[in-house]
């Protein structure tokens, strides 16, 4: 990195790991081999992970974002569903129009889908620990009949929430929530209703986890935080609120290096760095590369957890990856 005499000295920390998780990997290889394979357009429903950058990538290259399938014409080239998972009703919409589709979600996400089906099949009522309106929770409570699964977003949720059956209870989760807000949740619950049933180890994933761990070991020891990644992006989102409880004087969320509100780095001798499950790395390496023009910096790498997850493609795509 550049030292200067005249730019104040900057000693960056840097969270690992940070970025892209096997899920979101894996949804962009989705598109990007769709369009190799089946040549473009290829539309996708909602954008296939919450970062423009990646979504303007993809646009270049022939991919078509809609919020819904009427907005698809009628068409032999491939739907791809994003990596947030879907309500069951869309791809039997995409069915009954002889749509092509291509499903992104990620299977953390689908595994929490298979629990809430066994849970309803064993007649359970089913609490979701989420965000209302995140394409996530949509999804999740669009895998069955409405009114079986209830939202709980709050610890105050969590306290009012008037079941219709205390004693046949079950709670899943949302995958990229905070992982202390979702204990203190799960807490409540467990104590209000003792025979509640929820997944062995809770169903926020890995990369949301060792992202928030890696923050915290970092958060301690800096003045302040910058996340890369998108505000609709739920575990971005949860990763700056790590860093402001941990104590950083400041905790801002950025998509671009332009975004940095430089006023409030002034005088700061320390920086950790992180990014969220969908931001790529090379706005990471813009960001670093923005305070290397202003700051004499240092980079040093802190690693929370060794990740090595990756996930199969759809049958469809296995070919083109060859
Ligand atoms: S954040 Fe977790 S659940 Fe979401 S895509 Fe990545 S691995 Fe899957």
């Amino acid at each position: 990195m550049t030292i200067s005499a005249a730019k104040p000295p900057l000693d960056i920390l840097l969270c690992a790991p940070r970025g892209f998780c096997a899920g979101v990997d894996r949804a962009i290889q989705i598109v990007e081999l769709a369009l190799e394979k089946f040549g473009p357009p290829v539309y996708v429903r909602h954008e296939i992970v919450h970062n423009r950058y990646v979504v303007e990538n993809l646009k270049s290259k022939g991919a078509i974002f809609v919020e819904e399938l009427d907005e698809i014409p009628d068409t032999d080239q491939p739907v791809v569903f994003s990596a947030h998972g879907v309500a069951k009703a869309v791809p039997e919409a995409a069915k009954a129009r002889n749509l092509f589709h291509l499903n992104a979600t990620c299977p953390l996400v689908t595994k929490v889908h298979r629990e809430a089906e066994i849970h309803f099949r064993k007649g359970r009522e089913i609490v979701l620990i989420g965000h209302a309106g995140h394409p996530e929770v949509v999804g999740t409570m669009g895998q069955l009949p409405e009114g079986a699964v209830s939202l709980v977003e709050t610890e105050a949720d969590a306290r009012s929430f008037q079941p219709r059956t205390p004693e046949s209870l079950a709670w899943i989760t949302q995958t990229t929530l905070s992982v202390d807000d979702t204990a203190a949740v799960v807490r409540i619950l467990t104590e209000r209703f003792p025979a509640i049933v929820g997944p062995h180890k809770e169903d926020i994933c890995y990369a949301t986890t060792n992202r928030q761990e890696a923050v915290k070991r970092v958060a301690a020891e800096v003045d302040a935080m910058i996340v890369v990644g998108a505000p609709n992006s739920s575990n971005s989102q949860r990763l700056r609120e790590v860093a402001e409880r941990a104590g950083c004087r400041v905790a801002a969320l950025v998509q671009r290096a332009s975004e940095i509100d430089w006023p409030a780095f002034d005088g700061i001798r320390r920086l950790g760095v992180t990014a969220g499950a969908s931001a790529p790395e090379v706005l990471v390496e813009e960001v670093i590369d923005a305070f290397a023009e202003r700051f004499a910096v240092k980079v040093e790498l802190v690693t929370a957890a060794e990740e090595s997850i990756a996930f199969n493609l759809p049958r469809e795509l296995r070919d083109a990856a060859e």
